[in-house]
């Protein structure tokens, strides 16, 4: 088992704030991007070298009285199904109530190692109150913390690091693909969304109606783990229906910043239309691995030529990009929707290879010898050698005499050369001419 940690508890005692507190160093580290506040119910931590991912159930929890008993036995069961540890939060100032002793009950079952923090002692005074709560019965120490000050949350981490068998890998995400859905609005993102939630577990999951920015969920599907960045559960309010286009392309520009590969939805009685373009073309410039999903296609009428017209159509207002999946599928009928995760897992798997420098000199040198560059101002190009550098996307240096005179088209040539050769399927390549 992982170094896993969930925190539940009843709404209000401060689970929130103590994950935020223990996630707060490291996703700093993490959250490189200026701009981007992240949302979460997973994130990183780290005490005294052990690295360990917390989960904040707490996101689960929006609703009313009557959905309360529903809600502690779905984050009990998150927190089993995920956790090596969970720390149950309680608040010192309520003192114990009756949803503490049902919470407390069911996490007796689970027969995971407890650590019952109590909450909000603030002052010396108040962390006397903690000891009503080993009332619980719960085995173990009942540690007063103050989630808002930090005060005793370094006693409760030392005893719970403690339980961790290794010292856990300082970023999780590094190596799994995050994913977005984007597209215009009612092409079918969301029912895109709901039909993965249905059929899938995934850690974190939300609730419909929540008002985050993106909200990332992580997945385990044919063995594969990626992350979802989702945007359409994003239910701005906007007065006119310029603001709601404005805020839904606000979200797809930060949701593509935030991927790696993305999803660009369309709808197939309307076709690729100018915004998809300006998505796509943007995704391209920012090095992203893409896939197109032609959504509804149950509305098409179709004979054996539809797709093949469909996909020229599509290529024809994309041009020059032209390196690009395209599935055709309804999310209605449930068609192709997991073909379209697994090409993009495959998408991110061809934007993160390397080639080793052999294999593309032995295959590119002799493509340059059979149709070498034009001879510009009476000088001769040479091509000598070439090497994939280190990017966010494939790049590759092609060393050669004079850099600067390497046509367009040339550059055109190499790529697709490249691509005849190597599977780049769905991933921009960059080719850098250095003088050598
Ligand atoms: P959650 O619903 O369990 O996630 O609780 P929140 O983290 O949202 O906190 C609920 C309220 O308790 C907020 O108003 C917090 O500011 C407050 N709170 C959280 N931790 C502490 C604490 O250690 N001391 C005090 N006095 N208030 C706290
Ligand atoms: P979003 O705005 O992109 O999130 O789009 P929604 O998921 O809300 O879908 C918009 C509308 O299209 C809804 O009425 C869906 O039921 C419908 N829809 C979604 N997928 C399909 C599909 O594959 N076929 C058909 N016929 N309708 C669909």
């Amino acid at each position: 088992m992982s170094n896993i940690v969930a925190i539940v508890g009843r709404p209000n005692v401060g689970k929130s704030t103590f994950f935020n507190r223990l996630i707060e160093k490291r996703q700093a580290i993490m959250d490189n991007m200026p701009g981007v506040t992240r949302d979460r119910h997973y994130g990183y931590a780290e005490w005294c070298g052990k690295f360990f991912t917390v989960i904040d159930t707490g996101g689960y929890v929006t609703g009313s009285e009557d959905k309360f008993e529903s809600e502690i036995r779905k984050q009990v069961k998150l927190a089993i199904d995920e956790a090596a540890a969970v720390i149950f939060m309680v608040d010192c100032r309520d003192g114990l109530t009756g949803f503490d002793k049902d919470f407390a009950n069911l996490l007796r079952a689970s027969k995971k190692p407890i650590f019952v923090a109590a909450n909000k002692a603030d002052t010396p005074d108040k962390t006397i109150l903690a000891s009503e709560f080993y009332a619980l019965g719960l085995d173990g120490e009942v540690f007063p913390v103050s989630a808002e000050n930090g005060s005793g949350t370094g006693e409760l981490l030392d005893e719970l690091v403690k339980i961790f068998p290794t010292e856990g890998v300082e970023d999780p995400d590094a190596g799994t693909p995050r994913i977005a859905i984007l597209g215009r609005p009612n092409v079918g993102k969301s029912s895109l969304l709901n039909a993965l939630l249905g059929t899938e577990r995934s850690i974190v999951t939300d609730e419909a109606g929540t008002t985050r920015d993106a909200i990332h969920s992580r997945y385990k599907m044919y063995g594969q783990d990626f992350i979802l960045i989702d945007t359409a559960g994003v239910r701005k309010k906007g007065k006119v229906k310029d603001d709601i286009e404005f805020y839904s392309v606000l979200r797809s520009l930060r949701a593509l910043e935030e991927c790696d590969v993305c999803i660009v939805v369309i709808d197939a009685e309307r076709g690729m239309e100018a915004q998809d373009v300006n998505i796509i073309s943007l995704a391209q410039r920012q090095g992203k691995g893409m896939v197109i999903m032609v959504n509804k296609w149950d509305l098409i009428e179709k004979d054996s030529k539809t797709s093949e017209k469909f996909r020229k159509e599509i290529l024809e207002k994309l041009a020059p990009i032209d390196y690009l999946p395209i599935i055709f599928a309804s999310v209605l009928n449930k068609q192709r929707i997991f073909q379209v995760i697994e090409k993009a897992v495959q998408v991110f798997g061809n934007k993160t290879k390397k080639i080793p420098t052999s294999q593309i000199n032995d295959a590119i040198l002799p493509e340059i010898a059979r149709y070498p560059p034009a001879a510009t101002k009476g000088k001769l190009i040479q091509i000598k050698y070439i090497t994939q550098v280190t990017a966010r996307f494939p790049s590759f240096a092609f060393f050669c005499n004079l850099p600067q005179y390497i046509q367009e088209s040339y550059q055109r040539f190499l790529e697709n050369k490249i691509r005849e050769n190597f599977d780049f399927e769905g991933v921009p390549v960059r080719l850098i001419f250095k003088k050598k």
